[in-house]
C-alpha cells in the first residue's frame, strides 16, 4: 500500500473538505462537538447520513452496486479524517455494523429491501446478541426461536441493546436448536422492532444517559424470509460481523483529534506552578506518549483497511485494534478529566446534547466552565464501557493469545 498521497488523493481530500464545509450546519457541528460517547445524537446522525447518501457518500465501505463508493483505501481514510476534522457526528451504526454482512450473506430480496433503507438512514438498526446470561460466552445464548410454518416464534430477552429505543430493526442471534454443538444451533435474524410482542426497557448508564436497553420478546413472530443465511448457520455470520464491529477503522484519527484538542485546552488551563498545564513536563509527557500510541494504532488501521479493500476481513487485527483503541481512549478521557480540574466535577449532561436521550433546551446549551471541561466527566464515565462492549478486552487478549501466539 502506498501511503504517499497522490495529486488525485489530495484533490479528493479538498472535495470532501468542501462538502463538509458546506453541509455542516450549526446543529450538526454542535452534535459532533458535544458527543460524549461513540454514539452521536441520533437525530443528528440521521440528518448527516441523508446528506451523505444524497451525495453518494453514505456507505464508504460498501461496493458501488449497493450504493457504496468503491473508494480506494486512501480515499476512505482521507474521507474519515475529513469527517472527523469537520467535527461531524458519527453516522448511524448500521452502515458499518450490518451492511457488510447483508452484502455478504443476504438474499437478493433482503439486499434490495434493507441496503437502500440503511443507506438513507430510514432503517436504524440495533444489535441483539447479548442476553442476561450470555455476553463474553456468546455461543451460550439461549433465546429460543421455535419453528412454526413460515415463521420462527421467539420469547426471551436481549440486554445492553444500544439504541433499541430508537431503532426500527434489530439484527440478532436466536437459538433454533439445542441438539448439536452450541454454535450450530444459532440463527441470525432480522427483527422488525414494531412486531407485536417486542418491548423495550431503558438501562441508564453511570453517566446518566439512556443509550442501552433490555429488549423483551413475547411470542414474537419472525418471518423466515428475515433469516440471514441459513437456519442454524448464524454463528459464522456473527463472527464475520464482529470482526467489522471490532475494527473501528477510524479510532486513530479521532483519538489524534481528541489529543490535539486536549493539548489546545491544556494551553488555557493554569498549571500548579503558575504556568499553563501544557507547560508542565509531567502532563506534556503523558500527552506526547498518548499521541505516539495513537500513531501506532493508525498503522494497524491502515493495514486493516488495506486487507479489507482487497476482499479480506480484518481478521486478528480487529482484536488488536479494539484493544489498543479502547484502552488509549480511556487514557485520553483520564487526561481530559485531569485537565478539567474542578470544572470536571460539575455534572451537566442536559447542556451537552449527548448520545442518549438528553434534550438540549432551546436557546440554552451554555456550560458551567469551558466546554471541554464540561464534556470530560461524561466522556470519562461513558468510556469505561469501551473495554467491555464488542467483546471485552480480556476476551480479545484470549483470542490473540490463542490464534496469534498459539498459546
Ligand atoms: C455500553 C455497552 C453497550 C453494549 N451494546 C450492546 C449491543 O448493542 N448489543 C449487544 O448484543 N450487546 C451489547 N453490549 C454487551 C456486551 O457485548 C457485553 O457486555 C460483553 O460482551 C460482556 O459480556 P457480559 O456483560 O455478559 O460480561 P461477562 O461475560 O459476564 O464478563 C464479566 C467479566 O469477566 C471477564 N471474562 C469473561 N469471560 C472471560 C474469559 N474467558 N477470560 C477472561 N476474562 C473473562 C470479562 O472480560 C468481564 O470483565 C453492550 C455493553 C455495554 C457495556
Amino acid at each position: 500500500m502506498d501511503l504517499i498521497w497522490s495529486a488525485d488523493d489530495l484533490a479528493f481530500q479538498q472535495e470532501v473538505r468542501a462538502f463538509f464545509d458546506c453541509e455542516m450546519d450549526g446543529d450538526l457541528r454542535q452534535a459532533g462537538q458535544r458527543m460524549t460517547s461513540v454514539y452521536a445524537d441520533h437525530h443528528a446522525s440521521i440528518a448527516l447520513q441523508k446528506k451523505l447518501a444524497a451525495r453518494g457518500w453514505g456507505a464508504p465501505m460498501w461496493a458501488k452496486e449497493y450504493g457504496g463508493c468503491d473508494w480506494s483505501v486512501v480515499q476512505r481514510y482521507l474521507f474519515t479524517r475529513e469527517r472527523l476534522a469537520a467535527g461531524a457526528p458519527h453516522p448511524p451504526f448500521g452502515i458499518h455494523m450490518i451492511g457488510p454482512s447483508l452484502i455478504a450473506y443476504g438474499t437478493d430480496e433482503q439486499k434490495a429491501y434493507f441496503l437502500p433503507r440503511t443507506l438513507s438512514g430510514d432503517i436504524l438498526w440495533c444489535q441483539g446478541y447479548s442476553e442476561p446470561g450470555s455476553g463474553s460466552d456468546l455461543a451460550s445464548l439461549q433465546m429460543p426461536a421455535i419453528d412454526d410454518g413460515d415463521d420462527l416464534v421467539c420469547s426471551g430477552s436481549k440486554i445492553w441493546t444500544t439504541h433499541a429505543h430508537v431503532a426500527n430493526w434489530m439484527f440478532g442471534l436466536v437459538r433454533t436448536s439445542t441438539e448439536s454443538k452450541q454454535q450450530q444451533g444459532i440463527t441470525f435474524v432480522l427483527i422488525d422492532m414494531h412486531s407485536p410482542g417486542v418491548s423495550v426497557r431503558p438501562i441508564v448508564m453511570s453517566s446518566g444517559e439512556h443509550i442501552q436497553n433490555q429488549v423483551f420478546f413475547d411470542q414474537v413472530r419472525i418471518p423466515k424470509k428475515n433469516v440471514l443465511g441459513s437456519i442454524g448457520g448464524g454463528w459464522s455470520i456473527a463472527k464475520f460481523q464482529l470482526e467489522f464491529e471490532r475494527s473501528n477503522l477510524a479510532a486513530a484519527p479521532e483519538l489524534q483529534l481528541r489529543i490535539d484538542e486536549l493539548r489546545a485546552f491544556a494551553a488555557t488551563v493554569p498549571g500548579d506552578d503558575g504556568e499553563w498545564l501544557i507547560d508542565e513536563p509531567a502532563f506534556a509527557h503523558k500527552l506526547a506518549s498518548a499521541r505516539m500510541r495513537a500513531s501506532t494504532l493508525e498503522i494497524y488501521e491502515l493495514r486493516a483497511l488495506s486487507a479489507i479493500s482487497s476482499g479480506a476481513s480484518p481478521g486478528l487485527a480487529a482484536s488488536v485494534m479494539k484493544t489498543l483503541g479502547t484502552e488509549l481512549s480511556q487514557h485520553v478521557t483520564e487526561l481530559a478529566l485531569e485537565a478539567a480540574g474542578h470544572y470536571g466535577r460539575a455534572y451537566q449532561p442536559q447542556q451537552l446534547r449527548a448520545g442518549g436521550d438528553v434534550v438540549l433546551a432551546h436557546g440554552k446549551g451554555q456550560t458551567v466552565g469551558p466546554l471541554p471541561a464540561a464534556l470530560a466527566p461524561l466522556r470519562y464515565l461513558n468510556d469505561r464501557a469501551g473495554t467491555i462492549y464488542a467483546g471485552s478486552n480480556e476476551i480479545q487478549r484470549n483470542i490473540l493469545a490463542k490464534a496469534a501466539l498459539g498459546l
